[in-house]
């Protein structure tokens, strides 16, 4: 197993996850089998109890791990299945130590970090590392992002014990990227002083750095870099410029046309292959059409819904339309933001803010026939809406949201959880898609496995109304609903599941390319109307 440790430099926030993720593209296109690791530096146990909007979304892997937005980064990088065991926290490796020496797995000794955490931490990174991937095959390589920014107190017990980790393996198994900002001053000059001052304190923690990524605004020349190089010891070559893309998909080119992954190879005593251009070309496709997405929501901050948001550009290359979102917000959602947009989407959520506003774009899609795609709490709001605008239940809401005849109800087996961190239902699920409908057609396929992140259900006692009123319950798992439909509409569809989860690049999410290519045509019928 070959290791590929990340860290950060200067401030967060610099696409570091993108960054990794595009490193192993670039390994993977090159034939080899690559696996991701993400080391998050905080208390927490997992990202589940977090607020998406200081943290980005929580992702939900297919063993119902909640975790950071990079292993969505990495899953769809990468196209593999990762496992909680991949996102390690400080809360996790804590949580074990102090398990083992209540059990007296340390007796006699006194626990510290080190040597008890960091050799945690090594465990867990080797764990994760030597887990199968997709096919039962073990990676070739694993990437190790270490989260935060080197000189925190947090990742102190990581980088230790990635130091440690580089000095017990054999030469050429462990390379280390140090990713840095190089910020543009206002005479429109680069300057590395920030770089030279997180390379040393880098040094001061045992770790010399084999390359240095430098993010930019523009591209970083070869003064720049031979610069960078004499500050840091890194070889020239060693020095990549990684300016900022118009889309993510196009950094692991730019970091191939730096030379990145022949040199990743030549340190790694791997062998070298021709990259394969296919995935190159999925991600280059040219658009003939553009489309605009209302997504009315809580939070208007995209990196709370980015996986939603990379599966409707997945869905739209797929069918060469460019996908402009309009985010709403739900407590100021009106109709004149809604009527010019070629569909609507209400995402997932929690609690009662903005629920009144996404409730009157649900309604405005059925009534106006615009296309509309809803996701878990998108799902419950259409179920919602139906019955209380067309079954007549005027108090109808969900019994997460108050008082009133509870359509939605907390799921069996929810009632008395306390603890609310990882209690939800999560993870990936088997689901029934009834013949005969859109979701059927869309999936081609009777049965369809996709993850959930909820609490609440469709409430059995009001089914076989809201059936008899016209709406179409179209996936089911065992009797819980995990879709509806409408079929007198050109495209409605929700699903109690978050398919964006799935979508890659090369395999979009079907319920998405659906979705986008309703509003290509509504748009076409209506510039032609
Ligand atoms: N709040 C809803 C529930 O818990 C929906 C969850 C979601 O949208 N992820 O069931």
């Amino acid at each position: 197993m070959k290791y590929i440790v990340v860290t950060g430099g200067v401030m967060s926030g610099l696409g570091k996850g993108i960054t990794t993720a595009s490193i192993g593209r670039l390994l993977k296109n090159r034939g080899y089998s690559v696996t991701a690791v993400k080391i998050d530096p905080y208390l927490n146990i997992d990202a589940g109890t977090m607020n998406p909007a200081q943290h980005g979304e929580v992702f939900v892997l297919s063993d119902g791990g909640e975790v950071d937005l990079d292993l969505g980064n990495y899953e769809r990088f990468l196209d593999i299945n990762l496992k909680s065991i991949h996102n390690i926290t400080t809360g996790k490796v804590y949580r074990n130590v102090i398990e083992k020496e209540r059990r007296g797995d340390f007796l006699g000794e006194t626990v510290q970090i080190i040597p008890h955490i960091t050799d945690e931490i090594k465990h867990c990174i080797r764990r994760a590392a030597e887990t199968e991937l997709n096919h039962g095959d073990l990676a070739d390589i694993c990437l190790v992002e270490v989260g935060g920014t080197v000189g925190d107190i947090e990742s102190m017990p990581f980088l230790e014990a990635v130091r440690q980790m580089h000095g017990e393996l054999p030469p050429h198994d462990m390379v280390l990227i140090h990713v840095t900002l190089v910020p543009v001053d206002t005479m429109g000059d680069l300057k590395t002083k920030p770089t030279q001052h997180s390379v040393k304190a880098l040094r001061e923690l045992g770790l010399a750095p084999d390359f240095i990524v430098g993010r930019s605004d523009v591209v970083i020349g070869q003064q720049t870099k031979k610069k960078i190089s004499a500050f840091t010891d890194v070889p020239n070559k060693a020095v990549i410029s990684a300016k900022t893309v118009p889309d993510i998909y196009q950094v692991p080119m730019e970091l191939e046309k730096e030379g990145l992954a022949d040199a990743l190879i030549e340190s790694l005593k791997l062998e070298g292959r021709d990259p394969d251009p296919d995935w190159y070309h999925i991600v280059s496709e040219e658009y003939t059409s553009r489309i605009t997405v209302a997504i009315v929501s809580k939070y208007g901050i995209e990196d709370v819904y980015i996986s939603i948001k990379e599966a409707l550009k997945h869905a739209g290359r797929a069918l060469s339309t460019e996908v402009n979102i309009r985010w709403i917000d739900a407590e100021r959602c009106d109709q004149a933001q809604l009527a010019d947009a070629d569909g609507i989407l209400v995402p997932g959520g929690f609690g009662v803010r903005g629920i009144d506003g996404k409730i009157r774009a649900i309604r405005y899609a059925r009534e106006t026939k615009k296309p509309y795609l809803g996701l878990c709490l998108g799902f419950q709001l259409a179920v919602i809406e139906y019955a209380r605008h067309v079954l007549g239940i005027a108090d109808a809401t969900s019994e997460e949201l108050g008082p009133g005849s509870h359509v939605i109800a907390i799921l069996p087996g929810q009632e008395g959880v306390k603890d609310l961190g990882g209690t939800m239902r999560l993870g990936a699920c088997t689901i029934h898609l009834k013949d005969d409908t859109l979701i059927r057609r869309l999936y081609g396929s009777g049965e369809v496995v996709e993850r959930h992140r909820h609490r609440y259900e469709v409430n059995p006692e009001f089914i076989k109304d809201l059936e008899a009123a016209g709406l179409v319950f179209s996936g089911t798992c065992v009797d819980l609903m995990e879709a509806c439909e409408l079929r007198d509409h050109p495209f409605y569809l929700a699903t109690q599941f978050h398919p964006e989860f799935t979508s890659r690049p090369s395999r979009p999410s079907p319920p998405y390319l659906g979705f986008v290519n309703a509003c290509r045509v509504n748009r076409a019928s209506f510039q032609s109307g």
